[in-house]
């Protein structure tokens, strides 16, 4: 029988969900051996979804720590960052000057948001949102009548957006592309998710860019001003991934893995948002930055670890985004060549979209449809859709439909 890959001592770089996620899988695999987790928060580890949503309405740090019970004897180095790597001699150096030995070492460092050097010198607080420290700036200074300004309508940006307008805030999003959610969302979503804001008041400026500011006032490329009173800054993020590449590790923007975790150096491998890996819906190597994917990716990797015959990691991508009472979820490729639209693709109603690429079907959308979306999700992959017509009439039974012999 092969031996499983695992050397002991393990040492894990970055303390969020991939970390957690992979020490609890070891451990619940029966590993035994030593395992520390260096992380550059002071935090102990807590989930991300909540710091746009429920963390600005409640505030309470305590209910979104991560659940650490799994990872059973883990010895957590808050508040260091690792900065250096030696492949050879198997040792990584902390910035407070104390150095590890590995017998394995794992990545999962995530990424860091994308700043605007425009507004460096603005007087308004001008904030990214990543870490808990970023989410309690930006509760203390969101209140009744406070003007937000969101630069980038993505996810994130959005969110937050829905979630201080709930607070009374007044908002405006800027977003350089014609639409909002151009990475993770079809035209068909994207404009609903636009149009429910603009319901909710949001004063939303598409293909428009800031420029600088004035004063109290951020100006656009097309000579408009914004007043602001704070600044939250969703344009994206980059891997965290620089430790590894000043190791000589394969990386472009993320830190290349196959399907069991490996880098381009034996014993080093790397979970979560740090990673590029082939998306198994495109093929093409991406980053994948999704709760889903550092949670289930954390697990496999451990697996395939401790058991060279588990399979390897091989999960569709997917999100969750909530704003106001929409509960959007995707699967898979967010836009194709054709698509499916089941049911009335409108503000607040429940619908759900199948995307088609070259006949293949590619992605699913479900907009208030909980139900529906594991069992869309079994529509993707490479064999023909079934039953086109009855699958865009929203009466029709998904589960009895899929069940039957397709024709
Ligand atoms: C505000 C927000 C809302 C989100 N909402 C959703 C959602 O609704 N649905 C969804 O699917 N996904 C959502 N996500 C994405 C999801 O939370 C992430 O994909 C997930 O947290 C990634 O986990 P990770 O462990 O890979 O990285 P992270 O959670 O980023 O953890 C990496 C940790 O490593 C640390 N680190 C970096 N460099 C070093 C170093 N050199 N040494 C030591 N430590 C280091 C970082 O500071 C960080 O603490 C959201 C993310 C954010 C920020």
């Amino acid at each position: 029988m092969t031996e499983p890959a695992i050397q002991d001592p393990v040492v894990v770089l970055g303390a969020g969900l991939a970390a957690v996620s992979f020490t609890g899988g070891l451990r619940a695999g029966g590993f035994a051996g030593d395992i520390q987790v260096v992380g550059d928060e002071a935090e102990l580890p807590y989930d991300r979804p909540p710091l746009s949503k429920e963390y600005q309405r409640e505030g309470a740090a305590d209910k979104i720590r991560l659940d650490l019970s799994r990872a059973r004897d883990v010895e957590w180095l808050r508040g260091t960052p690792a900065s250096k790597i030696d492949t050879r001699r198997r040792q990584v150096q902390l910035a407070d000057g104390r150095c590890l030995g590995w017998g394995t070492l794992v990545f999962a460092t995530g990424a860091t948001p994308r700043r605007l050097p425009a507004l460096q010198q603005a007087p308004m607080p001008v904030i990214t949102l990543r870490t808990l420290d970023d989410a309690r700036r930006i509760r203390t200074a969101l209140a009744p009548g406070v003007r937000l300004v969101v630069i980038g309508g993505g996810v994130i940006g959005l969110e937050l957006a829905a979630t201080a307008r709930g607070l009374g805030a007044t908002v405006t999003v800027i977003e350089a592309l014609g639409r909002l959610m151009s990475r993770c969302a079809s035209t068909t979503l994207a404009a609903v998710v636009a149009r429910s804001h603009v319901e909710q008041g949001v004063d939303l400026r598409l293909g428009r860019q800031v420029t600088g500011f004035a004063g109290s006032a951020l100006t656009l490329d097309d000579g408009a001003r914004v007043g602001a009173d704070l600044v939250v800054v969703g344009i994206g993020v980059i891997a965290n991934d620089e430790v590894a590449r000043d190791a000589d590790i394969a990386c472009d923007d993320g830190i290349f893995v196959d399907r069991l975790g490996r880098t381009t150096c034996p014993g080093v491998y790397a979970i979560g948002d740090v990673t590029r890996q082939r998306n198994p819906v495109s093929g093409r190597f991406e980053r994948i930055e999704t709760w889903s994917n550092a949670q289930n990716q954390g697990l496999a990797v451990a697996r395939t670890l401790l058991d060279p015959t588990a399979a390897p990691y091989a999960d569709t991508p997917w999100y969750w985004s909530d704003q106001y009472d929409l509960r959007i979820q995707v699967a898979g490729v967010s836009q194709g060549d054709d698509e499916i639209v089941r049911g009335d693709a409108a503000p607040g109603a429940k619908f759900s979209l199948i995307q088609l690429h070259r006949g293949r079907t590619v992605g699913v959308t479900c907009m208030n449809n909980v139900r529906e979306f594991s069992t869309l999700k079994r529509l993707l992959g490479d064999a023909p859709l079934p039953h086109r017509a009855a699958l865009a009439d929203p009466a029709t039974d998904l589960r009895k439909l899929l069940a039957a012999p397709k024709g």
